[in-house]
């Protein structure tokens, strides 16, 4: 399980750029993005295609594969593995036939908007994608309103002003941090309540990656 850059290509360890050259393979979510990034590490590892949609009949195979003594690297797009990523039945099905899983810890969206939002974080839970219809979505941010420690979200940019809305209109008092385009060149860090968040946004159009943190 080896963890990839989430923007910034600096952001590889040492020790993903060994792995990804020894194993003899690896089973990556989309083979043209990370075939980019070892073209850059100029990495020249087989890749095969390993997504949501062949998980299911994929994994046993690789399990198979591995059992037969070949290294397999598992990544995805961006960050660590599994998490709102495929991997989770590769990862499972090796567990449970034996074979040895360890992880190359690196970058992971979640942790980073977390760390750096300057909300509290001796407690928190992460809730993946927010829903995208009205109800279940404030019926999510409820929850991590209610919370004792903070929630960590994922969100599209197209999203994200209803998110606010919703919280300024249900929980205008909350504190929440909006991670966007997080170790990329047009990083940006809003905090404070929904009202000063949209203000700060304004009349843009919000573009790139999200991860949003609300305080309980
Ligand atoms: N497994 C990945 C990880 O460890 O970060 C997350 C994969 S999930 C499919 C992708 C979502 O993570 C994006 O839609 C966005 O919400 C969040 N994300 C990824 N990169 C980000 C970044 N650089 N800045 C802010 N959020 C990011």
């Amino acid at each position: 399980m080896v963890a990839t850059p989430i923007g910034n290509l600096e952001d590889i360890t040492l020790r993903a750029i060994r792995v990804l050259n020894e194993v003899d393979v690896i089973a990556a979510e989309d083979t043209r993005n990370t075939g980019r990034l070892l073209k850059k590490l100029e990495i020249e590892t087989p890749m095969l295609g390993y997504h949501d949609h062949n998980e299911k009949r994929f994994a046993p195979q690789l399990v198979e594969r591995m059992l037969n003594g070949e290294r397999i690297a598992l990544v995805s797009d961006a960050g660590t593995p599994l998490i709102s990523d495929p991997g989770y039945r590769l990862v499972n099905a090796a567990v449970e036939a034996n074979i040895y899983v360890t992880g190359i810890p690196g970058p992971c969206a979640a942790i980073n908007a977390l760390a750096t939002s300057g909300l509290a974080v001796h407690e928190f839970s992460f809730r993946g994608f927010l829903p995208k219809k009205s109800t279940q979505m404030a019926r999510a941010l409820a929850a991590a309103v209610a919370e004792e420690g903070s929630t960590i979200f994922y969100e599209s940019p197209h999203r994200l002003k209803k998110t606010l809305g919703i919280l300024l209109e249900n929980h205008p008092e909350a504190k929440i941090c909006v991670g966007r385009e997080m170790t990329k060149l047009f990083e940006e860090n809003m905090r404070g309540t929904a009202a000063d968040i949209l203000k700060i946004i304004g009349e843009r159009t919000v573009k790139g990656e999200i991860t949003i943190i609300v305080e309980g």
